[in-house]
């Protein structure tokens, strides 16, 4: 599954631009005008990083900031810190508004998603890792490419996260709620038979010309991907 990165900020041109580019490099992105707003879809499903401007109208990003990190649930996100030249004072220098980086608008985009896939990287270095190989199955995140013994499979958009989202976590069963949440996200109703039907999907072209078959059926539970098939 991409990393969720949500982004706080009340620019609308800087978030619509921020959440372009990190779609773009394969990311979930979610957006927030405000901190209040912020803290709702934070309590709703913690993010992987929070883009967080500094100036926000109402409660301001360091507020914010050092309210997530005084709870434990939220206390471990990182949080890469937004601010206008100017603004940048000794606080946010020293990052000890708990920010884990910082930067400095106006600012290069191509920098700024360096820096979170650096941040991402060192909690998870699998959530930034574009390539994913089990055996002889590659699938490249970014390209939306697949391939098994080097020939390249076409799936479609559907089948693709469903695979990427297993093999994340070779072995690993997971329901198919789980699933549903994972591929088709939880703000529409897909009923949990659609899982088998793209699981379906999946095999067919993933096994058409050959004998073993890595995704493993749990009965009455869900799917895992075998990496040793
Ligand atoms: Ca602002």
């Amino acid at each position: 599954m991409p990393a969720r990165i949500l982004i706080v900020e009340d620019e609308e041109a800087l978030s619509v631009l921020l959440k372009y580019n990190l779609e773009a490099e394969g990311f979930d992105v979610d957006t927030a005008y405000n901190a209040e707003d912020a803290k709702v879809q934070i309590d709703e499903q913690v993010p992987d990083l929070l883009v967080l401007d500094w100036m926000l109208p109402g409660l301001s990003g360091i507020e914010l900031c050092r309210r997530l990190r005084a709870n434990k649930k939220t206390s471990d996100i990182p949080i890469l810190m937004l601010t206008a030249r100017g603004e940048e004072d000794e606080r946010i220098r020293g990052l000890d508004t708990g920010a884990d980086d910082y930067m400095v608008k106006p600012f290069s985009v191509p920098e700024l998603m360096a820096r979170i896939r650096a941040m991402l990287r060192r909690v998870n270095p699998e959530i930034v890792s574009n390539v994913l190989v089990a055996g002889e199955i590659e699938l490249h995140r970014l390209t939306h490419r697949l391939y098994r013994a080097g020939e390249p499979l076409e799936l479609g958009p559907t089948e693709f996260r469903l695979l990427e989202y297993l093999m994340q976590s070779p072995g690993r069963v997971r329901n198919r709620v789980q699933l549903l949440d994972a591929v088709w996200g939880r703000d529409i109703y897909v009923e949990e038979r659609t899982v088998d039907v793209h699981v379906g999907r999946l095999r067919k072209v993933l096994n058409r010309n050959f004998e073993q078959d890595p995704i493993r059926t749990v009965r009455g539970t869900g799917y895992a991907f075998d990496e040793k098939f």
